[in-house]
């Protein structure tokens, strides 16, 4: 049996797994279908992004871990439907039960004197590829300069990884980060945990929200009860549309963990 095999069996009898494989076969789809086993960036991606797969039947998931192409994701996006809001001056748009669900959070706020608002524009919500690229673009060659600068990394490495098709230019960060060579904006962490691989974005499956308040308690509560959680542990500002009740988490395979004084609700994998 590969190592890769072997994780995979222990993550198989994982709440997380249980509940995904469960909510696929209810959609006619399995694991292996959104997820290759042999592709370790996909892997990874389910199990820091994967918990909008455990989302309500309201929203339709994304049928990948991983987009390759743009028009793969114009299709996805067109089967999910989108809705638009104009909030504080941005056109954001999302799945429409995500939308329902973060207005009628704001009107909730709002009658408290709170606001709950998008952070950088239009791109706190829906995102196309060519979105995930720019940003993941963003971090990955200020980290490249850096860490050349630092003598980390000579010019011929340098090169080689920009010249990477994404997969394998991910795939390459993930092993350098091993080492400690951060690629994330302030450089102290997995480049994940600030932006999402090409391709990977919940936000392309416009089942993200950005928001500034979210340091503000209350907000994070309200956003709570309308089906809206944090599900990427250390992505601070970032919202995932479940659309459940909170005491049902746990029953989808999601644990709950505190981290910057925030609780998240991450796949459990064991
Ligand atoms: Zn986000």
């Amino acid at each position: 049996m590969t190592k890769a095999n072997e994780g995979l069996t222990s993550h198989a009898r994982s709440p997380f797994y249980i509940a995904l494989k469960s909510a696929l076969e209810s959609r006619g789809q399995t694991i292996e279908d959104i997820c290759p086993v042999g592709d370790h960036i996909a892997r990874r991606v389910l199990h820091d992004y994967g918990a909008m797969f455990l989302a309500s039947n309201d929203v339709l998931p994304p049928p990948v871990c991983v987009f390759t192409e743009e028009n793969d994701v114009t299709r996805f996006q067109r089967a999910a439907g989108r809705a638009a809001a104009t909030i504080d001056d941005a056109v954001v748009e999302l799945q429409p039960a995500a939308m329902s669900a973060l207005l009628k959070a704001r009107a909730l706020a709002r009658v408290e004197g709170l606001n709950i608002s998008p952070r950088d524009g239009a791109e706190a919500a829906r995102r196309t590829f060519a979105d995930t690229v720019r940003l993941w673009n963003s971090r990955f060659f200020p980290a490249l300069q850096h860490w050349t600068n630092a003598g980390k990394l000579t010019r011929d490495q340098t090169e080689r990884l920009c010249a990477l098709p994404f997969n394998q230019q991910v795939a390459e960060v993930l092993e350098l980060e091993k080492d400690g060579i951060f690629f994330s904006k302030d450089l102290s962490k997995s480049v994940l945990y600030s932006i999402a691989a090409p391709g990977t974005s919940q936000h392309i499956a416009m089942l993200a929200f950005d928001a500034n308040e979210f340091h503000d308690a209350r907000v994070r509560e309200i956003m709570g009860i309308h089906g809206w959680f944090q599900t990427v542990l250390s992505d601070l500002p970032h919202f995932t549309f479940l659309g459940l009740p909170e005491p049902e988490l746990s029953g989808r395979g999601l644990k709950p963990v505190e981290a910057n004084d925030q609780k998240f609700w991450i796949p459990d994998i064991g």
